[in-house]
């Protein structure tokens, strides 16, 4: 209950971003597979409770959470959801809200690396250039040299510039919070403008810092959704993307997505790294997600 973020929204942005605007939609944003029906909402509970059964809920995320009022239910009859409460609530709740830019620029920076390197790579940003005024007016050698331990530094460089001088011109300040007022779909545009934002990266930040029903799919998601079924083999990441945010109910897309999220990125056996073959060699209860991959792989053979 900490830490109640600000939310100046109008009750009209928080409809879906499915809403049927059929003759509005643009291609990206049709349904793939219209065909496919996994997964069920049911299924989307049961890989969300055996993942939080296996895993607690990542803490990393909980100060996110946390600023999500509308996943907190009334009733006790959610038994899974209401123990993930209790044990997001006790866990350390001081930190400060972070800034939509300070989200994308983390974003940014976690592009292709792991978790620990983006994250120094984001503080020695911070502690070299104390605003994004500094950065702004900085050398971008000496920008690229604070963020090298992230990898990619001269792209992600030119990347972090290239937002800021646009948004600086634009906007007339360093500053993203407008975001917090626009739809889905405005948010998408607004930030399809700068170069070097991709939509996994937009769909983060709907999702952490804007508070919205968005299911991002990076490398570790689309491996399990293809892995369980969730979508047709052939599928490449952006229809992964859509089908799954079709499909999976809006109050499921968070949870959801930071566990499958973690346990993709602890998990060598229902991603790529293991075969089919060898999944079924390994299947010694360590990963609840592989009586789903079994399953999924005779369902599709037939
Ligand atoms: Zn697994």
């Amino acid at each position: 209950m900490q830490n109640p973020r600000k939310r100046k929204q109008p009750p009209k942005q928080l409809k879906p971003q499915s809403e049927p605007k059929s003759s509005k939609l643009t291609k990206e944003q049709q349904e793939p597979y219209p065909t496919h029906l996994r997964p069920t909402p049911g299924d989307c509970r049961a890989i969300r409770d055996s993942l939080l059964a296996h895993h607690g809920f990542p803490p990393e995320f909980a100060k996110y959470r946390r600023g999500r009022p509308s996943l907190r239910p009334d009733d006790d009859d959610d038994k899974s959801i209401n123990s993930l409460e209790k044990s997001v609530a006790s866990l350390d709740s001081e930190e400060v809200e972070e800034s939509v830019l300070d989200g994308l620029v983390k974003m940014v920076l976690s592009q292709n690396t792991t978790e620990v390197n983006s994250l120094r790579a984001f503080s020695n940003l911070k502690s070299a250039f104390p605003s994004w005024e500094d950065v702004l007016a900085a050398e971008p050698k000496s920008v690229e040299n604070s963020i090298r331990c992230g990898g990619l530094a001269p792209r992600k460089t030119s990347c972090i510039m290239n937002l800021l001088s646009c948004l600086q011109e634009r906007k007339g300040k360093l500053c993203l919070e407008y975001l917090r007022n626009l739809s889905v779909d405005e948010v998408k545009a607004e930030l399809s403008l700068f170069k070097g934002i991709g939509p996994k990266t937009v769909a983060c930040v709907l999702m952490f810092n804007l508070q919205h029903d968005d299911f991002p799919v990076d490398t570790h998601v689309f491996e399990i959704a293809k892995a369980i079924g969730w979508v047709p083999g052939e599928a490449d990441r952006n229809k992964t993307y859509v089908h799954l945010n079709h499909r999976i109910p809006d109050e499921l897309k968070f949870d959801l997505n930071c566990l499958l999220y973690t346990h993709g990125k602890l998990c060598q056996r229902c991603t790529k790294k293991g075969s089919n073959h060898k999944k079924k060699e390994l299947n010694d209860g360590s990963c609840p997600l592989l009586t789903y991959c079994n399953f999924t792989v005779a369902a599709a053979d037939k």
